[in-house]
C-alpha cells in the first residue's frame, strides 16, 4: 500500500481510496480530487488540511474545476510540464465567491502559489508566486 504524506510526495501514485479521510475533509470527496481522466488519486494530507481550512474560513462550497492530473491528462489539457497539478493543485470556481476574499482565505490557510483566472482561482503549495491567466483575468482580478 502506497501512502503519500507531506514529507514524501514526489511522484504520483495510485493510493488506496480508503485512506481518504472523510472525517478530516468533510467538504471534499476523493472523486473530485482525483484525475478527471483516469481517477488516479494523489493523497497529500497537508494539502487537504489546508484546503479544508480555507473552505471553513470561506463558509461557501468550493467547486473544484481541476485537481490532481496524471501526466497524460496534464499534457492533453495543455498544462505546464512541471505543473503543480501533477502533484496536487486545485482550481476553485469563482462563482458565488468574492474572489479577493477567496484568495485571502487560501493565503491564511497556508497556500503559496496563486494563479488568477477569469473563472477560477488556482492554488498550490509550490514556490511562493502569483500570476494571471491572461489579460482578461488581470482586468477581472484588479477591479476587486
Ligand atoms: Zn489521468
Amino acid at each position: 500500500m502506497v501512502f503519500e504524506t507531506s514529507k514524501q510526495y514526489s511522484g504520483s501514485r495510485n493510493v488506496n481510496q480508503s485512506l481518504w479521510s472523510a472525517e478530516n475533509w468533510p467538504s471534499f470527496s476523493v472523486l473530485e480530487m482525483a484525475c478527471h481522466h483516469c481517477g488516479e488519486v494523489y493523497l497529500w494530507h497537508e494539502f487537504m488540511d489546508k484546503l479544508q481550512k480555507a473552505r471553513d474560513l470561506s463558509g461557501y462550497p468550493f467547486r473544484i474545476h481541476s485537481a490532481h492530473r496524471c501526466a497524460l491528462h496534464n499534457a492533453r489539457v495543455g498544462g505546464a510540464p512541471l505543473s503543480q497539478h501533477l502533484k496536487m493543485a486545485v482550481d476553485i470556481g469563482l462563482h458565488g465567491h468574492d474572489p479577493q476574499k477567496l484568495y485571502q482565505y487560501c493565503k491564511i490557510a497556508g497556500f503559496t502559489g496563486f494563479g488568477f483566472y477569469s473563472s477560477f482561482l488556482h492554488i498550490d503549495l509550490g514556490r511562493q508566486r502569483t500570476w494571471y491567466g491572461n489579460q482578461k483575468a488581470k482586468q477581472i482580478w484588479q477591479v476587486y
